[in-house]
């Protein structure tokens, strides 16, 4: 008789990972089960399949671990959130314009400042400095001086000289006053260079939001002034006759808000402050509302801190309906909106690609049959025995405790040298035969005990990547941060194995043990066995914000290769781009030994051993090619 299998099809695999929850559009499956992007091109939409970018990074000589980087992802990004601006401005009657910042620290690679500028030139889309570094950065990469350079954190007289004078070039450099010393710093090299400055202040908000970094929006957030100091500074200003200057009011919320009511409230309270100042006789005509835009990390569109209740057009709409109904109430002219969008901008252009190395699967070890028990069996073990024995549907609770309880018995008395090594290892064996015979047994029942909810979860292989956490990932390690993980092929094919994934850090952290799911976060991830000859690739989505410059050298595993492409119209695509990763005397060199130091002293080593008679001079030469080959090899593994 043939069995009425369903088949397992792309679509599960779709559901399975959640990813046209989380894709935004950009990612989905094709029939073939491979994990596509998706952009507009200029003749209609385009896919490619990222197996066959894959593919062709390992035919031009570059291995795994890779950071793909997609252009058209990027720009598409950038149209995506300027015309849904413009989009909410006409539909309520906003009279003034968006013209959006890039912030730099959320990405500062320059082949993304490039991008970022080249494409966003369209849109006078600008850049937003938090420091010197990021100012050096913006004033030389900025395209035309209708974008506006937003110049936030501390600044120094020389950070606001170089932005005085390029004011008086006619670029729109604003300096957002952080904390009130900053003033009369601003004023003084203001006269000294007589060239007026943009001014802007930055204030701390009472309403309060949620998320991770919920504390920088907040009555005591670091940043901002307070109201005492903002009226100190209109008068100061007005005292030097400069209110005039005063042009911008901005606000950070902070990054990834995931209730749009944070966002409504925040925006609220803004319009007030903002409408004073105009009371107040200052020419204000921007309005900036920092960043916080959220990703979906996890496709649930809720407003857990990994997700977000609201998409871009209702971000928009909320943010001008709020701003009319303010505005409009008071009579006040509408300003320039600015928004400093950093995360929602880059995260979803690039995605860590890498191969797993290998897998420890979740069996127990071989387990001999004891029936009747033998005699010198100790009896924590025949009792083991015993539980798996009589394991039924009717007694799970009961043999999950029992089991347990036995488990702990057996390994004191290892501690204690009563119980032998091998027997402590049957005794483990029979335990998670034990369990996985439960998560069996589990399905069956239609209730299932709290305790053991979540067993089946708990019951995982662990696939070995060929990635670092903290070089590529470290919002993963810092802040418990979820990114989509997902096989990118064979997705036509059932994932029958529950796995977390370790990286090769060694590390105990070093490891993805928390997946995003629909209303919660899983503990482990459905993946393919792997097949012997045959690489499975792993991809781990929407990591183009805060994650590059934040990673360091655990471990000594560097910089990944990086490689950008554009996706052509006819779903090819061209490799714009290929930044070798670190070799490893390049990691070497970072925590200062000097490459050339380490093999003159591995030489001489070789000829001491030459002379002592361990080693042959063909095997001295063999040798040293070796440790000079590791030193110009990819921290990571090469096959
Ligand atoms: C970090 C930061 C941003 C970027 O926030 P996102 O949530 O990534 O958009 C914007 N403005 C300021 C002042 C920031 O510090």
């Amino acid at each position: 008789m043939k069995e009425m299998l369903k088949r397992w099809s792309v679509a599960d695999s779709a559901n399975v990972y959640g990813i046209k929850e989380w894709g935004a559009g950009y990612f989905d499956l094709s029939s073939k089960g491979e994990v596509v992007v998706r952009v507009e091109t200029e003749s209609g939409i385009a896919e490619t399949s990222l197996l066959d970018i894959i593919r062709g990074i390992e035919d031009r000589g570059f291995g795994m671990p890779v950071l793909l980087r997609v252009e058209n992802v990027l720009d598409q990004q950038i149209s995506r959130l300027n015309e849904s601006f413009r989009q909410s401005m006409k539909s309520f009657g906003y009279r003034g314009r968006y013209q959006g910042v890039f912030p730099i620290k959320v990405n500062q690679q320059a082949q993304v400042i490039e991008e970022v500028t080249r494409f966003g030139a369209r849109f006078n889309h600008g850049l937003e400095a938090g420091s010197k570094a990021e100012l050096v950065i913006a004033l030389s990469m900025i395209q035309s001086t209708e974008s506006f350079i937003v110049c936030n954190g501390y600044k120094d007289p020389e950070f606001i000289d170089l932005g005085l004078q390029t004011t008086s070039m006619g670029y729109k450099v604003f300096f957002v006053i952080e904390t009130p010393t900053e003033l009369p710093i601003i004023l003084e090299r203001s006269e000294a260079l007589g060239i007026e400055p943009l001014i802007g202040i930055r204030i701390k908000l009472s309403s309060r939001a949620g998320g991770h970094w919920q504390d920088s929006g907040g009555d005591n957030s670091i940043f901002g002034l307070t109201t005492s100091q903002v009226v100190e500074v209109v008068d100061r200003l007005r005292e030097h006759d400069m209110l005039h200057c005063l042009r911008l009011l901005h606000y950070h919320l902070g990054s990834q808000i995931p209730n749009i009511r944070d966002i409504r409230t925040a925006v609220r309270e803004t319009a007030r402050y903002y409408s004073d100042l105009v009371g107040e006789g200052a020419p204000m005509g921007y309005l900036d509302l920092g960043g916080g835009l959220a990703v979906d990390y996890d496709g649930s569109q809720t407003n857990f801190v990994h997700s977000k209740n609201y998409n871009l057009d209702e971000y928009t709409a909320d943010v001008v309906e709020v701003l009319v109904g303010v505005l409009n109430e008071r009579e006040i002219p509408h300003p320039t909106v600015i928004t400093e969008s950093g995360r929602a901008t880059v995260a979803y252009s690039s995605m860590l690609l890498f191969n797993i190395l290998d897998v420890t699967q979740y069996t127990p070890g071989f387990i001999p049959e004891q029936e009747p028990p033998a005699p010198d069996l100790p009896e924590s073990l025949a009792n083991m025995y015993e539980v798996r024995r009589t394991l039924s549907v009717r007694n799970l609770q009961e043999c999950y405790n029992d089991a347990i309880y036995y488990r702990e018995e057996i390994r004191e008395e290892f501690e204690h040298g009563n119980i032998a090594l091998r027997q402590r290892a049957l005794a483990d064996s029979l335990f998670m035969d034990i369990i996985q015979r439960i998560a069996v047994l589990l399905k069956k029942v239609k209730r299932v005990p709290r305790e053991l909810e979540g067993l089946q979860e708990g019951l995982y292989d662990i696939y070995y990547g060929n990635f670092s956490v903290f070089q590529s990932l470290p919002d993963v390690w810092a802040i418990d941060q979820i990114f989509p993980v997902m096989p990118i092929h064979r997705l036509d094919q059932e994932p029958l194995r529950r796995a977390i994934l370790a990286d090769i850090t060694c590390d105990s952290d070093g490891k993805i043990d928390t997946f995003g799911a629909v209303h919660d976060v899983q503990k482990s991830i459905l993946l393919h066995e792997l097949q012997d000859d045959q690489e499975y690739y792993l991809g781990v989505f929407l990591v183009g914000a805060y994650q590059e410059t934040l990673g360091d050298l655990h471990n000594l595993l560097g910089d990944t290769h990086v490689v950008s492409v554009r996706i052509k119209a006819d779903g090819g695509f061209d490799v714009v781009r290929e930044i070798e990763g670190d070799s490893i005397s390049d990691v070497l060199s970072y925590v200062e030994y000097n490459p050339k130091t380490l093999v003159e002293n591995f030489r001489h080593k070789l000829e001491q051993a030459v002379r002592d008679g361990r080693i042959s001079v063909a095997q001295r030469r063999k040798l040293l090619q070796a440790y000079e080959a590791g030193m110009r090899g990819y921290t990571y593994y090469e096959r």
